[in-house]
């Protein structure tokens, strides 16, 4: 058996997930691994078949409907992580089955109109991407937290239209964690995301908000203590997506 294989390396990340989810008091299989296979052929991503993994995350819609094409939709679930524009809207509507990165009002306006013309889909599942960090070269809203005066009042403001939206479910939140080789120092980050999601429960309590998308290969145990349920894995899954291209 080659280590290498994707099946060797799910089972290894299965495990740390399940011990990562008991210290937050929860059952490993309440955390979903999401294969993010950017880069990678299909060739490479079919051999995710049988693994029982069927969570895929792509950044951008190119290469996402190429591979969607080769790959096919079942038993896939698609997942866009990447920025969206809204001009791209339509298209990620048609490819994805969940989109993580919902920044603006106006991205949310869009899509749910996009989704209200195509009879074919139902309502589109969403996370609204949070820039906890506050990194200037990260998308996402610019919001930490109940604490954050004005910022956090607009904030709420636009949570609140976008959960009116009948052709959209949102349902959780999304960060991009700044890289750190030590996990400890971006789990405040996953904290804080944790605490924004808490919050939106209490003002915006028409929505469920239960899914926490948070984590990456150097720090998914991190967030999973914090309370992540998606966890987004390339190279410790896949290998390096230098190596790939
Ligand atoms: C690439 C990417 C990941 C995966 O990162 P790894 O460090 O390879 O696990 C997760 N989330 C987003 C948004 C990404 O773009």
């Amino acid at each position: 058996m080659n280590s290498d294989e994707p099946h060797v390396r799910l089972a290894a990340i299965r495990d740390r997930v399940t011990v990562a989810a008991e210290k937050s008091g929860r059952n490993g299989d309440e955390v979903t691994v999401i294969a993010v296979t950017k880069t990678h052929p299909a060739s490479t991503v079919a051999r995710l078949r049988g693994t029982g993994l069927t969570d895929l995350g792509e950044n951008r819609i190119q290469e996402a409907a190429t591979k969607i094409e080769e790959l096919g939709r079942t038993p896939w679930r698609w997942h866009l992580i990447g920025s969206l524009q809204s001009n791209k809207a339509a298209q990620a509507v048609r490819l994805f089955d969940v989109v993580h990165s919902v920044d603006t009002l106006k991205l949310a306006r869009r899509l749910d109109r996009v989704v209200a013309d195509d009879p074919e889909r139902g309502p589109l599942p969403i996370l609204l991407q949070v820039n906890v960090a506050g990194e200037a070269s990260k998308s996402g809203f610019d919001v930490r937290g109940p604490g954050d005066g004005e910022r956090w009042e607009r904030f709420l403001d636009t949570v609140q239209e976008i959960a009116s939206l009948p052709n959209l479910v949102p349902y959780g939140l999304m960060t991009i964690a700044p890289f750190e080789d030590d996990p400890e120092r971006v789990r405040p980050c996953f904290r804080a995301l944790a605490h924004l999601r808490d919050a939106l429960r209490e003002h915006v309590p028409n929505r469920d908000w239960r899914e926490l998308s948070m984590g990456m290969s150097n720090d998914f145990e991190a967030a999973i203590e914090e309370g992540a349920t998606m966890i987004r894995i390339g190279r410790a899954l896949l290998g390096d997506r230098s190596a790939a291209i």
